[in-house]
């Protein structure tokens, strides 16, 4: 595998990867390259925030790069609150404050449907690639669970009766959105001598 970035800070997440690739050695994270700085996700949907990281990885070092983002969709609230998920509550991206908002809003509604759906972008010299992983579910009104992060507590995944913050990370993993763009985004790049 050529040199290739994840534009992200995330130890766990970059070892996520590079495990799924197994000839990982040549995958850096941004800490690897010297970019210290938070990039700026400014955009209006999860594609946006992908690209933006991810571009200005390759147009600032010129080394070939992929990003990703996830939201959560939520059907009742026409996709909110989707590409503002960890910023629903404010500034802080409090999960608790998020969730709290979210249960409010979704107050006396019987449409709970929802799903994560996570986006990775991926620039080369030669291509602008797009890869999606999708997990529907159900928003409980009650917070149930001490795993995960985020939205976990109030999200079950469809075919299960408990929440992702009740399922081990091994459980979650297999069925997440996350785990399924990935699962794409590697097998591109086993089949492809990527440039
Ligand atoms: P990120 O793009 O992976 O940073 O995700 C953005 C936000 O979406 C997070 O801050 C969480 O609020 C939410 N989120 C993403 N993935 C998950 C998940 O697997 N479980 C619960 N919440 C998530």
């Amino acid at each position: 595998m050529k040199k290739l970035v994840f534009a992200t800070h995330n130890h766990n997440k970059l070892n996520e990867v590079q495990e799924m690739l197994g000839d990982g050695k040549n995958l850096q994270g941004l800490y690897d390259i010297g970019c210290k700085e938070d990039i700026i996700e400014d955009g209006l949907t999860l594609e946006d925030n992908a690209k933006i990281k991810a571009n200005y990885v390759f147009n600032t070092y010129g080394i070939s790069c992929f990003a990703d983002d996830t939201g959560l969709e939520v059907e009742a609230l026409d996709g909110a609150p989707g590409v503002i998920s960890a910023r629903y509550a404010g500034e802080e991206k409090n999960a608790e404050a998020n969730m709290n908002k979210l249960l409010e809003n979704l107050h006396g509604e019987t449409n709970r449907n929802a799903q994560f759906r996570t986006v990775i972008y991926l620039k080369t010299d030669t291509q602008e690639l797009l890869f999606e992983g999708i997990c529907k579910g159900q928003i409980i009104s009650q917070k149930k669970g001490t795993k995960g992060f985020g939205y976990d507590p109030i999200f079950i995944p469809d075919g299960y009766d408990q929440t992702f913050a009740e399922l081990s990370s091994e459980e979650k993993n297999k069925i997440s959105h996350r785990g399924l763009a990935f699962q794409k985004l590697v097998e591109y790049l086993s089949k492809t001598n990527n440039d």
